[in-house]
């Protein structure tokens, strides 16, 4: 929720211009950031610079005692509420200078965005690993080895050389930023960046550390154990918090991406199961009891007489485990009759006979 613009810088509703710029010129020269260390200051400044540009605009401060904040901001972008607002009569508080040469909203990205020291985080990192359906099933740990940095052991992370002493970074004078003027006719643009020389720091060395080059981190070998919870899905990351990159304000983080192998028989839905089992035709035909693979042992399925191919057939609770969830799912058996390739003599025999007694069933069903 924004503030009320008068009460920011605490003036009436009904005061007048002049009373506006002597309020924001009191408190302009309180939080602006050349003046005040304060990270909070520069935001406050962001503040109180806003509501200054709305109210010493005749039209803007109408429309903004009109429609209040949710009318005014719908009409004004942050960078429409800047543009055109004058500032030039405060340029001693800003150092004899317009510090945002008239294009005020446009810089407050560089100008804010940046504000406060650089803070150097590592990296994130990312490993693969590939488990079987089973282990997937049962949940397991796996061994990774992989190349990350840490904090360089001869300077312990600080990037001087032992005995070395610290110094303001002579490129920004320690402020960990450079600011850069582009003046354009009457305009100057000004452009925030990370200062080069010390990474944002602020702080140099007059030795910087031999093993590290001042840099402050050196590349490791690690083996760590993860645990990968029972009911994993195929592609699921684990998140490993500061297992990543070294960084001076803290490490990355890892990520161990889980692949699952295919499996030779099972297919995985969700947390159901799939397999194909092939029968026999006089199996579907007269029914009875089948021994099927589960993923870790066997069970009896019991299948109706007339069984026809592709039915499928359910086991309840012998799929996966829902990750992180109690239950496991099903089991799902699809019976596929197989038409015997080779027969014998006899079998022949016996199948013409079959034939033949099928035949004239399905004549006398059709005469009646
Ligand atoms: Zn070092
Ligand atoms: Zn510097």
């Amino acid at each position: 929720m924004k503030r009320d613009y008068y009460e920011v810088l605490g003036v009436a509703k009904n005061a007048a211009t002049d009373e506006i710029k002597k309020a924001y010129r009191k408190l302009a020269m309180q939080y602006h950031p050349d003046r005040n260390n304060d990270p909070a200051a520069a935001e406050k400044f962001k503040e109180i610079s806003e509501a200054y540009a709305v109210l010493a605009d005749e039209r803007k401060r109408a429309q903004y005692d009109q429609y209040g904040h949710a009318g005014f901001d719908q009409m004004y972008s942050q960078e429409d509420i800047f543009r055109g607002a004058n500032f030039s009569d405060f340029e001693d508080i800003f150092g004899g200078r317009d510090p945002f040469g008239g294009m005020f909203g446009s810089m407050f990205g560089s100008m804010f965005g940046r504000m406060g020291r650089h803070r150097d985080i590592g990296a994130d990192l990312e490993v693969q690993v590939a488990i079987t359906l089973e282990e997937a099933a049962k949940g397991t740990k796996v061994d990774i080895s992989y190349n990350r940095t840490r904090k360089c052991s001869h300077c312990n992370g600080s990037g001087a050389e032992p005995g070395s002493r610290k110094t303001n970074c002579s490129a920004c004078g320690g402020r960990g930023q450079v600011k850069q003027a582009r003046r354009m006719g009457p305009m100057a643009f000004y452009t925030v960046t990370t200062c080069q020389k010390c990474n944002g720091e602020g702080e140099a060395f007059d030795n910087p550390c031999k093993k590290c080059q001042g840099s402050g981190k050196e590349s490791t070998k690690e083996h760590i154990k993860a645990d990968v919870p029972p009911g994993i899905h195929n592609g699921m990351r684990m998140h490993l918090a500061g297992l990543g990159e070294y960084g001076k304000h803290g490490p990355g983080n890892l990520f161990v991406r889980v692949f699952i192998k295919e499996h030779r028989r099972f297919q995985r839905d969700g947390e159901d199961l799939w397999i194909d089992i092939p029968i026999t035709f006089p199996q579907a035909a007269l029914g009875g009891e089948l021994e099927v693979p589960t993923l870790f042992g066997k069970a009896k399925l019991h299948i109706p007489p007339g069984t026809q191919s592709h039915t499928v057939f359910r086991l309840k609770n012998e799929g996966m485990p829902k990750l992180h969830n109690n239950g496991k799912g099903n089991e799902m058996v699809r019976v596929i009759i197989e038409v015997p390739k080779k027969l014998s003599k006899k079998q022949k025999e016996m199948l013409k006979e079959f034939d033949k007694e099928k035949k004239s069933g399905f004549f006398e069903f059709l005469s009646i």
